[in-house]
Parts: C-alpha cells; sequence; structure tokens
C-alpha cells in the first residue's frame, strides 16, 4: 500500500513550481490531490493529468490568494469532490524587491494577504474537514530566519509570520492529532528564483551545497512531513537551503 494511500490533499499554487512537484509527489504517494491557480489555469490543468495518470483523483481550482473567501470556498470544493481533506500545502507566495524606502502600504497588503492571510482562511477552513491525522504544512522561506541583502523585509515578514501561526496552530490541534509544520526551502530553481537568474551567484555563494535546489528537494520534505512517520512532528519549521542559513 502506497504511504498516501487514501488520502486527500490540497496544494495552493499547485500549477507550476514547487507547488507543482508537491501535487505530483503527493500524487506518486498515493493521495488524490486538488490544486488552487490564480492566472495558469492551463499548467494547473497539465498538473492534475499528471495526477490522474497517476490512477489518482486530480482537481484544478482557481483561487486567487488575495481574496480570502476564494481561498475558503477553493477549500471547500477540494475537500467536496475529494470526498475528504487529510493535508493541505499553503504553497502559493510572491516575491517582491522593496527596501522600505521604496515600499508601499500597498505592497504591504498584497505580500501579507496572499503569502500570510491565504495560509490563515485555507488552514481555518480546512480544518473542518480534517480527521485524526490531519497535517497542515505551510511553506516559508529560509529568508524568514535571515535576511541577507536589502529590499526584502516584506516579504521576510509575511514568511515569518508563518512560524508564529504555525506552532499556534500546533498547539490548537494537537489533542485532535493534526500537525502543522512550516518547510523553508532557500533557494530554488523556479520561474520565481530561477537557477540562471541575476542574483542566482550571489546565492549560491551563501550555500554549504553551491547549487540550487530542485523543487522535488523541497516536494520530499513535505511528502515526508505529509506521512505516516512524521506524526509526532508538529509546530516545527524545517529548513531545506542546502546550508545557506548554516
Ligand atoms: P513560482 O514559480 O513563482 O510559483 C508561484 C506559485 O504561487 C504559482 O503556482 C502561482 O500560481 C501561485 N500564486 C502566486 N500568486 C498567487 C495568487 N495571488 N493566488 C493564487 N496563487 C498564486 O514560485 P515558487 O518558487 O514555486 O514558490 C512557491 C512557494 O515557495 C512560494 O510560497 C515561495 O515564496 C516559496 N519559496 C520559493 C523559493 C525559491 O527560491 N523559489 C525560496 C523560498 C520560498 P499562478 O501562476 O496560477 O498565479
Amino acid at each position: 500500500m502506497s504511504r498516501l494511500e487514501g488520502k486527500a490533499a490540497l496544494v495552493t499554487g499547485g500549477g507550476r513550481g514547487i507547488g507543482a512537484s508537491i501535487a505530483k509527489r503527493l500524487a506518486a504517494d498515493g493521495a488524490d490531490v486538488a490544486v488552487t491557480y490564480s492566472r495558469s489555469a492551463e499548467k494547473a490543468a497539465a498538473v492534475v493529468t499528471d495526477i490522474e495518470a497517476r490512477g489518482r483523483k486530480g482537481l484544478a481550482i482557481g483561487a486567487d490568494n488575495a481574496d480570502a473567501a476564494a481561498v475558503a470556498s477553493a477549500v471547500e470544493e477540494a475537500a467536496d469532490s475529494l470526498g475528504r481533506l487529510d493535508i493541505l500545502v499553503n504553497n502559493a507566495g510572491i516575491f517582491g524587491h522593496a527596501t522600505i524606502e521604496e515600499a508601499t502600504l500597498e505592497d504591504f497588503d498584497e505580500m501579507v494577504a496572499i503569502n500570510t492571510r491565504a495560509a490563515f482562511m485555507a488552514s481555518k477552513t480546512a480544518i473542518r474537514h480534517m480527521k485524526d491525522g490531519g497535517r497542515i504544512i505551510s511553506i516559508g522561506s529560509n529568508l524568514a530566519e535571515r535576511v541577507p541583502s536589502p529590499g526584502i523585509s516584506l516579504y521576510s515578514l509575511s514568511k515569518a509570520a508563518l512560524i508564529g501561526f504555525t506552532k499556534g496552530l500546533a498547539r490548537d490541534l494537537g489533542p485532535r492529532g493534526i500537525t502543522a509544520n512550516v518547510v523553508h526551502p532557500g533557494s530554488t530553481d523556479t520561474d520565481m528564483n530561477p537557477a540562471n537568474g541575476p542574483t542566482a551567484d550571489g546565492q549560491r555563494n551563501l550555500m554549504a551545497i553551491p547549487r540550487y535546489g530542485h523543487p522535488d528537494d523541497i516536494a520530499g520534505l513535505v511528502a515526508w512531513l505529509a506521512g505516516p512517520e512524521a506524526r509526532f512532528v508538529t509546530g516545527a519549521a524545517w529548513t531545506i537551503d542546502g546550508g545557506a542559513n548554516a
């Protein structure tokens, strides 16, 4: 029996990048998987095709993380369509570069709405459907722990908030046997942070293993946290960054 056989998962922003790798990996491990997207409808449909090719149920749901009601309704739709919900991966996110002099109130509100508030909304909705053994895994960033260059205060704030939120979730949901963890990737080769981008060499220079992570590296850790071996692991932050923050 596959380790996630009989489980149902929702991955926000599962149409591309790290989220797509996570969605495919959870399906490979036996779960039915719904993904949300905001702009990448075709890519999300391709991920669903991949999930279905593995003999699992797949579903793509349009939901902008900036719209709290849309996030809640995407969780409801995933639970209804898949018949249950065991695993929530709060992955969708944006990056923005602005120093404190440049950043606006609108930048703050957008960053926090998409990267932080949506995780609150999705988690709050998902726990109505989760049974004992449920999993909430949020994708933070190693920039939540260390801020090695200027211009990323809002991004770091939005991801650092997930640490406190995750600890609180762990306390609230532990008695129900639901775990909550935050995964902090470092430089990972996606559209957000391509391994051949203008700042890539500077990022590699910070790392103990001087290469970009592959989205599958992150998916492997998320899949482990989603599985039965991690049932006693909660309230924790998992840095996976090739040693950049070491
Ligand atoms: P990416 O390639 O830019 O993908 C971002 C994903 O988030 C896409 O699926 C996108 O969907 C979704 N998304 C963005 N804005 C959204 C919105 N308003 N509503 C719904 N979905 C939205 O980035 P990635 O590297 O895979 O990032 C995934 C997560 O990892 C993010 O939370 C990011 O902060 C985090 N992370 C990435 C790195 C890195 O180096 N790549 C490092 C640390 C943490 P659409 O295309 O449909 O909008």
